[in-house]
């Protein structure tokens, strides 16, 4: 159906799946990925015959977060969705314009992806993987689902999408970013940040019948539901505060830098806090 190669993209009836294709690497989302995934979302916009898509994870974890190992990740693509070019700027001003497009526009794009989306969330959600499933508009896990964000410890207040407030309430948000510890799927219902818990080996037909169930109702009445919620998280001041995070983590990076003087490490992590391996435990 498609050419990709990090990413599995199939439809189901009235489902499409989006699948992070890349289990060898916990899906880590490399910059090729991304593109990729827009592009599959771009594939299930235009096909008429889907009503729903899931956002999903091949193998044991649905994401271990950002490919902080990519060697790619300063290679700037032909077609860029918005307008934040010149990775290779100097300064602060190359990763600002990285960051923006890859992370913060990107999520944006998708958050407002004009059909209902829902996350199947299996195993290890890391860092960049709370981004992937919190764009989505319904969020299912696994049992064995757990959350962390925990770069905090890298010298930086949260990822790039601070959705963490409103995901998880101020309060729980602010200790879970403070200490870095994880949470758990059923921590994740009681806080309201997902809406089923089910086992492990439920959650693709768990997920293909939520959606099948939401693809029978009015296509156009769905839609509107999702704009006016979104809506309603803007009117609350959603977009506002994400972007004033997003600034701060920009800082937090351009500190990083003066600080440790390492602007080409490609993991924008300090060395001094930077974890000693990226190996990701199973
Ligand atoms: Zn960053």
């Amino acid at each position: 159906m498609s050419d990709f190669t990090t990413v599995r993209y199939t439809v189901d009836g009235p489902v499409a799946w989006i699948e992070m294709n890349r289990p060898e690497k916990r899906n880590a989302q490399s910059v090729p990925m991304t593109y990729e995934l827009n592009e599959a979302f771009d594939l299930a916009a235009r096909d008429r015959d889907v009503a729903v898509v899931v956002l999903a994870g091949a193998g044991p974890h649905f994401s271990a977060g950002h490919d902080i190992t990519d060697p790619d990740r300063y290679a700037e693509p032909d077609h860029c969705v918005g307008t934040w070019a010149g990775w290779d700027a100097g300064g602060a001003e190359g990763r600002l314009a990285r960051e923006h497009e890859i992370y913060f526009d990107m999520c944006r794009r998708w958050r407002d992806f004009a059909k209902p989306t829902i996350a199947a969330v299996q195993g290890k959600c890391i860092g960049g993987g709370l981004m992937l499933a919190w764009v989505c508009d319904l969020i299912v896990a696994a049992e064995d689902a757990q959350f962390l964000d925990p770069v905090v410890n890298f010298g930086i207040g949260g990822v790039e999408w601070l959705a963490h407030p409103w995901e998880l309430g101020p309060r729980k948000a602010k200790e879970l970013l403070m200490t870095a510890e994880s949470w758990s799927a059923q921590e994740a219902a009681s806080l309201g940040m997902v809406n089923h818990v089910v086992p492990r080996d439920e959650l693709r037909d768990f997920t293909q019948r939520l959606a099948e169930k939401i693809a029978s109702k009015p296509r156009l009445a769905v839609k509107l539901v999702k704009e006016a919620i979104n809506a309603t998280l803007d009117a609350q001041g959603q977009t506002s505060a994400m972007q004033t995070a997003f600034a701060l983590h920009q800082l937090a990076h351009a500190h990083n830098v003066i600080q440790f003087g390492e602007p080409l490490d490609p993991s924008g992590i300090p060395a001094a806090v930077r974890p000693k391996t990226t190996k990701k435990e199973d």
